[in-house]
């Protein structure tokens, strides 16, 4: 069907289905499998090709305790990721994680994932941080991996499976903006980047799995295209985004490219050493050392580049060593990051240290929803209130299972857990015999408005200048350690660049393949969830997993054991909080009463 809106010259194809999923990784096409093999009519919008989603990145596993190298419990995952997330995570979310975790994996073996294998034939699990048995007793093997390539298996696997669930693809689509109607969502707008058409999705359930927003910041390891662009359109829907002051630091990011080197690879045996040669991770987490979880890790890098005792000219980096481990080990288990070594920092893994430092890795916070994937906002009576018609899955989601720290393997479970508990939903609430809701007059004309300013944006600042300087605004002022002084001119900066957007550049008006105008509405996107982030991180005061604020060094569980939740208006942010799950979803174990937190 064709039409056009009154309030625009666009041409616009339409289209009806049960099921929309935006976003093609590792979560998106979990869940478009899972509702297609439940017969309801689904498609996937995706902005890339499938495969290329940042999900094929993935590089050292995914984790389940399978217990295929050493004894391993559900129990004893679920109380390291409460233990991970500082006491943050919803605790029946975490179970529902953990708990599925295991069949999560077998399916993928079933469907074809090529896992690596021990000496049985069974799938190698290696050691990551903060993976522990007995409830913190020790280092234990649970993420499952096929070499450092775990991401590209299991995406390939997926796209081909949900390719023989009859899904329809729309490949190289940008989805604009939500379709809302009442406090409800009705679909989305997207932009075909091929032919230049604009495409309306009418849909009982639109379920977003767009990713993370890496690319805020100026040195991270996600793809260009991680813009977090689902987060911005709840935002412009006037929902909240939760928790977006926790920002993950990957400790080992490639120094100067700011490439990943897996956790793999001190699972494997890795260790890092400080300019005078000193494994000092002995000195920070005593019993863990080089595997205690990425904010323990990140920060005592920091603080040995501060103290002076970095590596290099400057001081300003730090060695991570591989060369102990035999050739053989590291052409097997890590093919991947022996490569990348060499072509981003020149090094041979097998007879020189690493060159690395902390880069930003990974967004804890996101769209709030329940364990089934509903988004969930705030009611006038403080009660949660599902969102209908919307949920939200993956590194867009907050589940809240990762808290205010993600451990290491637990993403990758995450996308296929949540992305079938969503399938799972879908199929129960949706009766692909109803008809799919029309729109109602003028649906999608907001978006189309938006397009329209910034393709025909005349101003004088190019977006890459802008990029650029939110990038480094983030980087400087939303880091490893903040101050109330830091993230307060953070405010000030960020808001100076966001008040640059009237006056953006754009100088390519045509719709067919208009990187300029793509890269500027990511740009737009990307704004708004950096101003979030910077807010609510200068609210919290207190230090909690990947929120180290200096003036406020303590986790301080009386004021802040809270989800922040921040809505994005009118140019200005509006925050207030959600409880922390403090319950679980069964009986198989009990609420993990917090403490503190050492490795
Ligand atoms: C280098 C690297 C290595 C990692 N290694 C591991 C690991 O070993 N283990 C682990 O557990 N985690 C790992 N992670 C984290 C994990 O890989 C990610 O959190 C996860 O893959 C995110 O998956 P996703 O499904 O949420 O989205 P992504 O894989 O990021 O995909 C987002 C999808 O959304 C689509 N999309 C976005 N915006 C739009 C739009 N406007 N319109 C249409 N489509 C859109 C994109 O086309 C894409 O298909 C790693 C991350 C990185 C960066």
């Amino acid at each position: 069907m064709s039409a056009t809106l009154p309030s625009s010259s666009y041409d616009i194809v339409d289209h009806a289905y049960d099921v929309v999923v935006v976003g093609a990784g590792g979560s998106g096409l979990r869940a478009t499998l899972g509702a297609a093999q439940a017969g309801l009519k689904t498609a996937c919008v995706t902005k890339v090709f499938p495969t290329r989603s940042h999900t094929v990145a993935a590089q050292g596993g995914i984790s389940a305790s399978l217990g295929n190298m050493g004894e391993d419990d559900w129990r004893w995952h679920m109380y390291d990721t409460v233990k991970g997330s500082d006491w943050l995570g919803d605790q029946d979310s975490i179970e529902y994680l953990c708990k599925h975790a295991p069949a999560a994996v077998y399916e993928l073996e079933h469907w074809g994932v090529p896992f690596s294998r021990t000496e049985e034939g069974k799938i190698y699990q290696r050691a990551f941080g903060g993976m522990t048995k007995n409830f913190g007793e020790g280092p234990v093997q649970r993420t499952c991996a096929a070499a450092d390539r775990t991401g590209h298996a299991i995406l390939h696997t997926l796209y081909g499976q949900a390719v023989r669930r009859e899904a329809q693809f729309f490949i190289e689509y940008f989805a604009l903006d939500l379709i809302m109607e009442d406090g409800a969502c009705r679909g989305v707008v997207a932009w075909n980047l091929e032919d230049g058409t604009i495409h309306r999705f009418r849909a009982k359930m639109v379920i977003l799995a767009t990713g993370g927003y890496g690319r805020a910041y100026f040195s991270c390891t996600s793809a260009h295209t991680c813009t977090g662009d689902g987060n911005a359109m709840v935002l412009r829907a006037g929902l909240p985004l939760q928790d977006m002051e926790f920002v993950q630091f990957h400790p080992t990011g490639i120094y100067g490219a700011g490439c990943l080197i897996t956790e793999g690879a001190r699972g494997e045996g890795g260790y890092l050493t400080n300019g005078e040669g000193e494994r000092f991770m002995e000195r920070y987490a005593p019993s863990a050392k080089d595997l205690a979880s990425r904010d323990v890790v990140s920060r005592a890098m920091t603080m040995e580049i501060r103290e002076g005792r970095g590596v290099g000219e400057q001081k300003d980096h730090i060695h991570l060593n591989l060369n102990h481990i035999p050739a053989d080990t590291l052409a097997e288990r890590l093919p991947g990051i022996s490569e990348t070594a060499r072509i981003f920092s020149g090094v041979d893994v097998t007879k020189g240290p690493i060159p690395v430092l902390p880069t930003v890795h990974y967004n804890m916070g996101g769209i709030p929803t329940n364990y089934h994937g509903e988004v969930v906002t705030k009611d006038g009576d403080d009660n949660d209130k599902v969102v209908p018609g919307l949920m939200a899955i993956g590194e867009a989601g907050c589940v809240s299972v990762h808290g205010a720290n993600r451990l290491g393997s637990n993403s990758l479970i995450d996308l296929v857990v949540f992305g079938r508990a969503a399938g799972l939903r879908c199929a129960e609430i949706i009766d692909p015999n109803e008809p799919i809701p029309e729109f109602a007059n003028g649906a999608g004309d907001k978006a189309l408005a938006r397009l329209d300013r910034f393709r025909h944006a005349k101003g004088g600042t190019p977006t890459a200048e802008l990029r650029l300087a939110m990038q480094k605004v983030m980087q400087n002022n939303a880091a490893v350690f903040r101050t109330g002084e830091t993230l307060e001119e953070g405010q000030t900066e960020i808001r100076k660049v966001e008040r640059g957007l009237p006056d953006i550049a754009v100088t390519d008006r045509t719709m067919v393949w208009n990187t300029d105008l793509v890269e500027t509405l990511e740009f737009d996107n990307l704004i708004c969830q950096a101003m979030v982030t910077m807010d609510s991180a200068a609210n919290r005061k207190e230090s909690r997993g990947a929120h180290a604020r200096e003036d406020f060094p303590d986790r301080n569980d009386d004021e802040w054991m809270k989800h922040t939740v921040c809505w994005y208006e009118e140019s200005d942010t509006h925050i207030d909080y959600r409880p922390v799950h403090t319950w679980t979803m069964s009986n198989d174990i009990s609420y993990i009463e917090p403490k503190k937190r050492v490795y």
